[in-house]
């Protein structure tokens, strides 16, 4: 049995994500392909160097550089022919794309995948991860999203070889406008080893302001809940959560945020949680390693002056 993996490029780098989903493919097939959707050949080479994978197929064409579902999926779904397993990282990208590729093909894709029990029995999280729901897929060719936080992260080392394969374009009847990308010179949110995250106990952006010089000390990533997005103190990039990023990191900073179900779905497989809160029964703080009940402006200014 075979698999392809669709990678996500984020400029020419394989993204976290792609990486997860190599690993998770491992434990389904002894065939893992990749498939890669671009501008440029070139943008393929670090991909054929990981581990784990055969054969890595690109599709080259300009309208790949911002490629509209439509046009992904349609082509996607042509290169399934050969396939048993479609696995992607779980992400903003693969959200979009699959369940369009499961419509075509008609299957239901299986999306969030934490573990994988058997060649067609999945884990995945349910009602913001308060319930791991075991499920079992009966159709013909299997498509899913895996959790980028729950399988290793294919490293270099192998040597696929790369092939261009020359399909038709799909018909769209949406076109590529324009992207803006947030700009930041901080570890990503997804990938960060610390993160320093404000919610809606910080009161104002101007005050929000903290988390960033927190995170600049400590090479972090920033992070925060619904609320603060919600109040306007930073953009919904930086959500972490249920609706926002699944993070890991090995340190993750919770600054007045209680920790409701729909946050800690986000975030609660960090490995040192640390809450910062006035209030030592909020949620947070029972998922806690380390609580510091306090104030916590005198706290951010404690760490932020410390030497
Ligand atoms: C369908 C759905 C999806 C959702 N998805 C998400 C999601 O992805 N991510 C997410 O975060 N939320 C999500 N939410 C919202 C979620 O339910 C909460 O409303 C939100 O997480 C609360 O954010 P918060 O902890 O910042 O605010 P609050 O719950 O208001 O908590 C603020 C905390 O700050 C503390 N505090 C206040 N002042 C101070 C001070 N001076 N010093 C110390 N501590 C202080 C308080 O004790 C309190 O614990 C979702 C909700 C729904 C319904």
């Amino acid at each position: 049995m075979s698999a392809l993996v669709l990678i996500e490029l984020i400029g020419s780098e394989v993204s976290a994500n792609s990486r997860a989903a190599i690993t998770a493919a491992s434990q389904l097939a002894d065939t893992i392909d990749a498939l890669v959707l671009t501008n440029a050949v070139d943008n393929a080479s670090q991909t054929s160097s990981l581990a784990g994978l055969g054969t890595v197929k690109v599709i080259v064409n300009e309208e790949l550089e911002h490629a509209c579902v439509e046009v992904a999926s349609g082509l996607i779904a042509e290169v399934m022919a050969s396939y048993k397993y479609l696995v992607a990282g779980s992400s903003t990208y693969s959200k979009n794309i699959v369940p369009r590729v499961g419509a075509l093909l008609d299957v239901q894709p299986i999306s969030d995948v934490c573990e994988i029990k058997s060649k067609n029995t999945f884990v995945r999280p349910l009602y913001a991860g308060n319930i791991m729901a075991t499920v079992e897929s009966s159709d013909s060719k299997i498509l899913m999203t895996v959790r980028s936080t729950s399988f290793e992260h294919s490293q270099d080392g192998g040597s696929a070889s790369i092939e261009e394969l020359s399909l038709t374009m799909p018909e769209s009847q949406s076109t590529f406008v324009s992207l803006q990308e947030s700009q930041s010179e901080r570890p990503e949110l997804t990938t960060a080893a610390r993160i320093v995250s404000g919610g809606r106990g910080l009161g104002s952006k101007e005050d929000f302001a903290l988390i960033d010089q927190l995170a600049d000390k400590l090479d972090a990533a920033v992070g925060a809940s619904r609320a603060a997005v919600d109040a306007g103190f930073i953009t919904n990039d930086y959500q972490v959560g249920q609706t926002g990023k699944v993070v890991a990191p090995k340190l993750y900073i919770a600054v007045g945020i209680s920790g409701a179900i729909q946050h800690l779905a986000g975030m609660k497989d960090s490995e040192v949680i640390v809450a910062i809160n006035n209030d030592p029964d909020a949620p947070m703080c029972r998922m806690a390693d380390l609580i510091w009940k306090t104030d916590l402006f005198g706290a951010m200014q404690e760490m932020i002056d410390h030497n």
